[in-house]
């Protein structure tokens, strides 16, 4: 028991050093706990405040980035903005430099204009010189053409020509061709009678259209005849030929329903009337405005009596008023009363025209239904005023004149349209008369003639009334031929008063004025008589010139004559 108890007593002195042992480690380890903990807290607060200053940093650098690229940028502007000033101010001086040579090219244009001005006085008169050569020679090319000369129109062969006009010589093919252009001067005509050989037969005239050739090639002749009533010579264009023979067509072009023809598609079919009228229209377009204008009057001669187609009833409604043609003072043919419409454009005119035109009297024949069995003659009259006293050779009407110069002051052509055909009484001032003392009206006449049928009583087979418009057609024919014929003498006197149709176209058929036949011919076997006649007139009529123009040389005459 004893070694017992000093065995336990060693062991529990050795257990007390070790309790001892372990209360030492046991507190140091607290003591590293404590300080651990402590380091810990201290590297969290050492970790804190280094995430702020490199935050700090981060943002100080950026500060400074974004400080050095605004300074760079207010840097660069301000160099942007210097170069720019720099080139504006070149700009500014660049423009400055060019204002000053703008200035100076001005001045140098000023001067050229001037100089230009003044050659343009110069090239001015030097052009009216021109003008009136000009005038002077295309005269003398119309003259050398002949003042009076004669075209020949062949139509073609149409359904109607079929049918059998008249009872003789059955046999014979009446639709059978025997007029043929041979060249753009010739006509050829067969000529047959029953039991003979047939013989050919030639007429020469200025030009001959063949079947085929349109209104355009038809009108292209005649339009240097407007050229000449412009520059101051009354000119007057007839068709002459039988009913049938494309003489209305030719003037007017085709009938709708006595309508002419105004749609567009039908432009190409117009006759020599509508191009005429817008021919005259588009030469005097080229003239200062103002200095021209144009009346139209229509009328018909019908059994020697002269129609007006113009004239209006108080309710404005066109019906025909007989009128009478007389000589004035001067010896020209005058109409009083007649109704003259001012008109500016072609349509206005044709308008008027178809007007006219639905008074013609028609009467029925055996050679074509509707023929017209009187003379349509539509005239332009061109006004113009002419300062000083250039157009001496110029056909001028006296009355109107003194009628006009009473009422017109300087600028009458507006008046005169305003208020056409009426006298005012309105007194003239001193300015007006000085004015219109020194004006003159001059009048030229386009007349535009639809003859009627030169067919003979006994083709046309007719009695009665129809018979006595026919001799009255045929006598104003004849008297027509008479004129021509007495022109072509050079007889003193022209017996232009023998019919109505002469004495109104008296200024337009003659002296310098310049006259165009037309004849129209049917080409069918059926129509030979007629359109022998109608050459015959053509080659009459022809033969004037050849008084007159002595410079030219004539065809030899054909072996038909
Ligand atoms: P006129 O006036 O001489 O009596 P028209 O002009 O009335 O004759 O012509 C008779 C017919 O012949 C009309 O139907 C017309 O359209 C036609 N005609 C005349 N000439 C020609 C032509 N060159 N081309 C086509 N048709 C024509
Ligand atoms: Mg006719």
């Amino acid at each position: 028991k004893e070694e017992r108890i000093v065995v336990l007593e060693t062991e529990n002195a050795v257990l007390h050093l070790k309790l001892a042992e372990y209360q030492g480690l046991a507190g140091r380890s607290t003591n590293e706990v404590l300080q651990l903990y402590a380091a810990h807290g201290q590297q969290v607060k050492f970790q804190r405040s280094s995430v702020v200053t490199q935050l700090h940093e981060a943002i100080k650098k950026r500060l400074k980035q974004d400080l050095k690229s605004l300074h760079s940028f207010a840097l660069e502007l301000s160099k942007d903005f210097q170069r720019q000033s720099k080139t504006c101010l070149y700009q500014v001086l660049a423009a400055v430099q060019g204002i000053q040579l703008q200035n100076e090219a001005m001045q140098m244009f000023q001067i050229k204009a001037f100089d230009l001005e003044q050659s343009l006085q110069e090239v001015t008169e030097r052009y009216e010189k021109e003008k009136q050569k000009r005038k002077a020679l295309h005269n003398s090319l119309i003259e050398l053409r002949g003042n009076i000369r004669v075209h020949c129109r062949i139509r073609p062969l149409l359904p109607f020509d079929d049918a059998a006009g008249h009872s003789q010589d059955r046999q014979r093919n009446f639709s059978e061709k025997v007029a043929y252009a041979a060249d753009d001067e010739t006509i050829l005509v067969k000529c047959s009678r029953p039991g003979h050989a047939s013989v050919n037969k030639t007429f020469q005239f200025e030009r001959v259209y063949n079947d085929l050739e349109s209104q355009d090639a038809v009108f292209a002749d005649v339009a240097p005849l407007l050229t000449s009533l412009l520059d101051g010579y009354n000119v007057c264009i007839m068709a002459y030929g039988q009913t049938g023979s494309g003489k209305t067509y030719t003037m007017l072009g085709p009938q709708l329903e006595g309508n002419l023809a105004f749609a567009a598609e039908e432009e190409s079919e117009l006759g020599i009337i509508p191009r005429a009228t817008q021919e005259v229209f588009r030469l005097i377009s080229e003239k200062p405005p103002g200095s021209y204008w144009v009346e139209v009057s229509v009328v018909e001669v019908y059994n020697n009596e002269i129609f007006d187609l113009l004239a209006k009833d108080s309710c404005g409604k066109v019906f025909g008023v007989k009128r009478d043609v007389v000589t004035t003072r001067e010896g020209k043919s005058d109409v009083p009363l007649l109704t003259h419409e001012t008109v500016e454009n072609a349509s206005e005119f044709l308008h008027l025209v178809n007007k006219g035109l639905q008074l013609r009297v028609t009467h029925p024949t055996l050679v074509h239904a509707h023929s017209s069995r009187s003379h349509l003659v539509v005239t332009l009259t061109i006004t113009t005023a002419v300062f000083g006293d250039n157009f001496g050779t110029l056909w001028e009407d006296e009355q109107t004149s003194q009628r006009l110069n009473k009422e017109a002051s300087f600028t009458f052509p507006q008046k005169l349209r305003e208020n056409k055909s009426t006298s005012s009484s309105r007194a003239s001032s001193p300015v007006q008369l000085e004015a219109t003392e020194k004006m003159k009206l001059v009048k030229t006449r386009l007349q535009l003639v639809d003859l009627a049928g030169s067919e003979c009583v006994g083709m046309s087979g007719v009695t009665g009334a129809a018979l006595r418009e026919t001799s009255f057609i045929n006598r104003s024919l004849s008297a027509l031929a008479d004129v021509l014929g007495a022109i072509a003498e050079q007889r003193a006197h022209v017996p232009y008063r023998n019919s109505k149709l002469t004495h109104l176209l008296q200024d337009s058929v003659g002296g310098d004025a310049k006259l165009l036949v037309m004849l129209c011919i049917s080409p069918g076997q059926k129509y030979l008589t007629e359109s022998m006649q109608s050459l015959g007139f053509g080659t009459r009529a022809r033969q004037v010139q050849r008084g007159q123009v002595k410079k030219k040389n004539f065809p030899v005459p054909s072996k038909g004559k």
